[in-house]
């Protein structure tokens, strides 16, 4: 088995890009398993870039970060038995590229089939990068200092949130997502 976590505490080489944050809506994150992508060290948090069923169990996920498809590949493991995830019971991360999300109706239906576990997006560009997310209020996606809201389409709204943050966010229909992925 290849053992994944010692690679967390790999320290950061000089001159190299820091890893963006992971932005979970709870502080400190709980235990969590990051699929895909390379976020900034917290305790608890386990990046695995490349990610096989045995990575996940090792880490005994309370929580998970990943894409849509990541997400569907663990399910379709959990179905037939290659991997069960008995402890996860935190909300989920899903991460999407700009123009892909947010996710649809019937991806939201699946993800709870799948886990039962309400489940907040971020739009991440290819480097990771965290440009927007979702928050409790689900009014749009809170843009980040370094996204620029004409990469993310959409409808920019300034208006104070429900949930109290002052950025401004993108309001962004599935439909025009859907386009954009055919
Ligand atoms: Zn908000």
């Amino acid at each position: 088995m290849r053992l994944s976590l010692p690679s967390f505490f790999r320290p950061q080489r000089a001159g190299a890009n820091p890893s963006p944050p992971l932005g979970y809506p709870l502080f400190p994150a709980p235990r969590m398993a990051v699929l895909g992508c390379e976020v900034q060290e917290a305790p608890g948090v386990y990046c695995l870039p490349e990610w096989s069923a045995a990575d996940v169990a090792q880490i005994r996920p309370l929580a998970l970060a990943a894409s849509f498809s990541d997400y569907a590949r663990l399910a379709a493991l959990i179905r037939t038995g290659a991997l069960a995830l008995p402890e996860l019971q935190y909300p989920l991360l899903v991460f999407s590229l700009p123009g892909e999300g947010p996710l649809t109706h019937e991806q939201h239906d699946e993800m709870w089939a799948w886990f039962g576990l309400p489940c907040f997006e971020q739009i991440r560009d290819a480097d990771g990068r965290l440009l927007a997310q979702e928050c409790e209020a689900r009014d749009g996606f809170h843009l980040t200092a370094q996204a620029r809201p004409g990469d993310l389409g959409g409808r920019l709204v300034h208006t104070l949130c429900e949930c109290g943050q002052v950025s401004p966010r993108v309001r962004i229909a599935p439909a025009q997502a859907l386009l954009a992925r055919a």
